[in-house]
């Protein structure tokens, strides 16, 4: 099966709201969304539909609010997959052992990863956002998906690339055949760092991907690195959306000051 490219386009299901490719769905059968902050049962700092566990919001109310995006995407709540997050570079390669961690706790999420790969259909994969690049990894031939978690620490530390090179070569796709999807993430508008990482990033992707005032695009450094590892460009689809501006449809943790939710990455064979 291929679909001609990917994009992204808001759509309702139910109460939720989601960016998402239905021409892939329909095309490939696979899933792909990246959820808004609205439609779920928390309350303030994390209203509403906030998805995480570990940021201080009543753990009954994640769960409905976990449970609701299953239902609203038809997707399995039972093999719900989650990892653990940590702004590393681990990929785990998800399969019937993993299938449904994390779904109900912290503690038994998939240990210090920031990327899952599967092939394995019925088994979403879903990871958590407020700021940070999601990025949603397909292959429409061969029905391989993917997840990654990319902060800047992730992009520094090759995150991208090692979820791309799983894919390549755990599961056989040819990064040209791959489609990438860049959620809504900080945007350089409102994310700057200090000059020493300004000075990492400089090393690593060039003088002209970092602007002098040490302003970063993280989902740009993201289809950078896309661009490099061999996807074809008009394979990326970016959201460009700046979670910060945008704090009615997303959380931000810069915009919140720290104390918020998180909306999701969602990515499933079905
Ligand atoms: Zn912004």
């Amino acid at each position: 099966v291929k679909a001609a490219s990917p994009s992204l386009e808001w759509a309702s299901f139910g109460e939720i709201r989601a960016l998402t490719d239905e021409r892939l769905r329909a095309e490939c059968g696979v899933r792909v969304a990246f959820t808004a902050r609205i439609g779920g049962v928390s309350a303030y700092p994390y209203a509403s539909l906030n998805l995480a566990l570990h940021v201080g919001d009543e753990p009954s109310r994640v769960l409905r609010n976990r449970r609701r995006l299953c239902d609203s995407l038809g997707l399995s709540y039972p093999r719900l997959t989650c990892a653990e997050q940590v702004h590393g570079v681990r990929v785990t390669a998800v399969g019937e052992q993993e299938a449904g961690c994390g779904r109900e706790s912290d503690e038994t999420s998939l240990r210090g990863c920031d990327a899952m790969v599967t092939s394995m259909a019925g088994t979403p994969l879903v990871m958590f956002f407020a700021d940070c690049v999601p990025i949603v990894l397909v292959d429409p031939s061969t029905r391989v998906a993917g997840v990654v978690h990319a902060g800047w620490k992730g992009v520094l530390g090759g995150v991208v690339e090692a979820s791309v090179t799983s894919i390549q070569h755990d599961y056989a796709c040819d990064p040209k055949q791959i489609f990438a999807y860049i959620g809504p993430s900080i945007g350089p508008c409102c994310y700057r760092v200090d000059s020493e990482r300004a000075d990492l990033f400089r090393a690593q992707f060039g003088e002209e991907n970092v602007s002098r005032d040490g302003r970063l695009d993280l989902a740009g450094l993201a289809k950078t690195t896309l661009d490099r590892l061999g996807l074809q460009t008009q394979n990326i689809a970016a959201a460009a959306l700046c979670t910060a501006d945008n704090n009615d449809d997303f959380f931000s943790y810069r915009a919140a000051g720290g104390r918020t939710g998180r909306h999701s990455a969602v990515v499933c064979i079905e």
